[in-house]
C-alpha cells in the first residue's frame, strides 16, 4: 500500500496534535535545531509515517495515513517561536500551531536525555504494538489524568500496574513481610477500618518514571508501590503524576481514621 498517495487530503479532518505527538516532533526539532529539514527529508517523512502508526495503535484515528510530511514540517516551524536561540536574532517563527507546543517546550526541551529515553519508550511500545496485545488500546479512564509524557505511556502504566498477576504477587508479598496490607504513603490499611469487608483490597502503582519504562519487559515487584485508592487517585489527578514523596509532602497533616 502506498501510504504517500493519500495524505494531501486528510489532514483537514486531523484532531489537533496530541502530547506523545508533539514529543516526538520537538525531538526531530532539537536534533535540527540549526537548520530545519524539508517535508522531502528522510525523517521527516519517517515522523509522518510513524505518527499515523501510533494514531492507530491508540485508536486515535483509522486512516492509513495520519500526519502528512508537510504537517509534520510545519510543526517543526511551530516550536521555531518557542526556541530562544531562534528568537534572539529577532527571529518569531511561525505564529500558528497549539498552545500544547509551548507546553511540551518548557517541559523537555531543557532535557534533551529525558526527551531522548521518553522518545525511545513511545517508540519501541507503539512498535511492539501486537505483542503487548490490547494494552495501547484502551479507552481514557476519568479518574486518570493523561501523563505529561502523553498518552502510549500512561496506558503502559496503567497497563503494569492493572496486570492481575503482577497485582496478586506484590500483595502476597506485601503479606508475607508486614502482616497486611497498608497504604505506602498515608498507612490506610482498608482491613482495619472495614474489617472483612475491606479485605485484601489496595491498589497497586506502578513508580519508575515514565520515560524510563521497558516496553515488553518483565515487571519487577520492587517497580511497584502499594497505595490506598485516594492515594492513588492523587497521584494520577493532575498532568503531573507525583511521585511518592511528593505526595507525601502535599498532605499536610496525617488523616485521622474515622474508627479512631
Ligand atoms: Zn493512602
Ligand atoms: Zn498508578
Amino acid at each position: 500500500m502506498d501510504e504517500q498517495l493519500l495524505v494531501s487530503s486528510s489532514s483537514q479532518s486531523n484532531p489537533s496534535w496530541s502530547r506523545d505527538e508533539l514529543i516526538l516532533a520537538l525531538d526531530l526539532y532539537l536534533r535540527h535545531r540549526d537548520a530545519l529539514p524539508s517535508k522531502h527529508h528522510q525523517e521527516v517523512q519517517e515522523l509522518s509515517v510513524f505518527l499515523g502508526k501510533m494514531g492507530r495503535a491508540l485508536g486515535i484515528t483509522t486512516a492509513a495515513s495520519f500526519r502528512n510530511p508537510n504537517g509534520v514540517y510545519m510543526k517543526l516551524g511551530n516550536f521555531r517561536r518557542w526556541d530562544p536561540e531562534y528568537t534572539k536574532d529577532g527571529k518569531s517563527g511561525l505564529a500558528k500551531g497549539n498552545k500544547d507546543e509551548e507546553v511540551v517546550w518548557n517541559e523537555f526541551a531543557a532535557s534533551p536525555v529525558k526527551l531522548a529515553s521518553l522518545v525511545s519508550v513511545i517508540r519501541n511500545t507503539v512498535n511492539l504494538g501486537e505483542q503487548l496485545g490490547s494494552q495501547l488500546q484502551q479507552f481514557d479512564e476519568p479518574d486518570i489524568h493523561e501523563a505529561a509524557e502523553g498518552k502510549v505511556v500512561t496506558r503502559l502504566h496503567r497497563a503494569r500496574e492493572r496486570s492481575r498477576k503482577l497485582v496478586e504477587k506484590k500483595k502476597k508479598q506485601a503479606l508475607a513481610k508486614y502482616g497486611k496490607l497498608a497504604c505506602e504513603v498515608c498507612g490506610f490499611d482498608f482491613k482495619a477500618t472495614y474489617g472483612s469487608a475491606g479485605e485484601g483490597l489496595i491498589d497497586v502503582h506502578h513508580i519508575r518514571p515514565l520515560h524510563t519504562l521497558e516496553p515488553g519487559q518483565k515487571t519487577s515487584l520492587d517497580d511497584l508501590a502499594l497505595l490506598c485508592a485516594n492515594c492513588h487517585r492523587v497521584v494520577h489527578a493532575s498532568r503531573h503524576w507525583l511521585s511518592l514523596d511528593e505526595l507525601r509532602t502535599t498532605m499536610s497533616l496525617p488523616t485521622i481514621s474515622p474508627s479512631g
